[in-house]
């Protein structure tokens, strides 16, 4: 091979690819749809010198509804499923989170599992994925883990998936009650979230996860608690709110101050449980 050239690893099976995982580690760089990486390599922040190519998998690219759970393989695009009608009927709250990414342009390209591998911050589908109570299935040569987006998300651009694993598929429990998605942009109408909040009321229990405002998605049961059992009202929405800018961790970046996202998400937060109660 050429200096400068890079090998481009393109399995055709499951099993081929978790064999080329395993045996070059992170020595070749995973690739879905190449929004993320694309960006990373034409900076000049990141220089592979072999990609491992998922597109030619057929295996990770179905969505499936088993037993009510819905499966999302790895390489679904952000634009297959917020298309795909079964999401839309009995998920909506998730078609919406991933339908507000970008512009259809990165969608078409952007995968489920790319999304995830690459735990940036600022992303709309981990905090609506954590809400709904998602986890990841990763797998190795040595079998298969289950994780939650809790476990799988460790901080910035981090995760707990291992140098010989893939992230192949995506779990969904049966959807809740009620489910709202709220991104609030503080720049364009394409920019990533500036805070991005998902709440989910199911069975008298309410779970709200706000994203992008620290390295990972963050949640408070024990301020969510007081509506447990209860009838929301705007009085409630509105301490609830208050109860997570208080507890939030928040950072300083282009998209806002700390103290700014801080004021955002006690907004967001009780306009998305008043949402949930409308
Ligand atoms: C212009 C632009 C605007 C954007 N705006 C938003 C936004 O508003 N909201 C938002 O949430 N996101 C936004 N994004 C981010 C976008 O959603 C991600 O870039 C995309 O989801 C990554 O998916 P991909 O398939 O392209 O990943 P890739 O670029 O192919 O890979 C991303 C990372 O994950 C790893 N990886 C990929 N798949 C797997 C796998 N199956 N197993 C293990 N590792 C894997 C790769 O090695 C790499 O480290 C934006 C991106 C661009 C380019």
């Amino acid at each position: 091979m050429s200096a400068g050239a890079v090998e481009w690893l393109a399995p055709s099976s499951l099993r081929d690819a978790i064999a080329l995982r395993a045996e070059r580690g992170d020595e070749a760089t995973v690739i879905a749809g190449g929004t993320f990486l694309g960006i990373l390599m034409n900076q000049g922040f990141l220089s592979p010198s072999a990609l491992l190519s998922l597109g030619g998998v057929d295996e990770l690219r179905g969505i499936e509804v088993v037993e009510g759970e819905l499966r999302l393989g790895a390489t679904v695009t952000h634009r297959e499923l917020e298309r795909d009608a079964r999401v839309r009927e009995a998920w909506p709250m998730l078609a919406r989170a991933f339908a507000v990414v970008a512009s259809p342009r990165v969608r078409n390209q952007a995968t489920v599992g790319g999304v995830l591998a690459d735990a940036d911050y600022a992303s709309d589908p981990p905090a609506a994925l954590q809400a709904l109570g998602a986890r990841a299935v990763l797998r190795s040569p040595a079998g298969e883990r289950i994780v939650s987006i809790e476990e799988l998300v460790l901080g910035y651009y981090e995760t707990c998936i291992a140098p010989d694993e893939l992230l192949v598929e995506v779990r969904v429990p049966a959807a809740p009650a009620r489910a709202v998605y709220r991104k609030f942009r503080s720049r364009s109408r394409e920019d990533r979230p500036c805070v991005a909040v998902a709440a989910v009321r199911d069975a008298q229990r309410l779970r709200v996860v706000v994203g992008a405002v620290a390295e990972r998605p963050q949640q408070f049961p024990e301020v969510c608690a007081v509506a447990d059992g209860r009838d929301i009202d705007t009085a409630l929405a509105k301490d609830i709110g208050e109860g997570y800018a208080e507890q939030i961790a928040a950072i300083d970046d282009a998209r806002g101050s700390a103290a700014y996202r801080r004021r955002v998400t006690a907004v967001e937060v009780r306009r998305a449980i008043e949402e949930l109660a409308a």
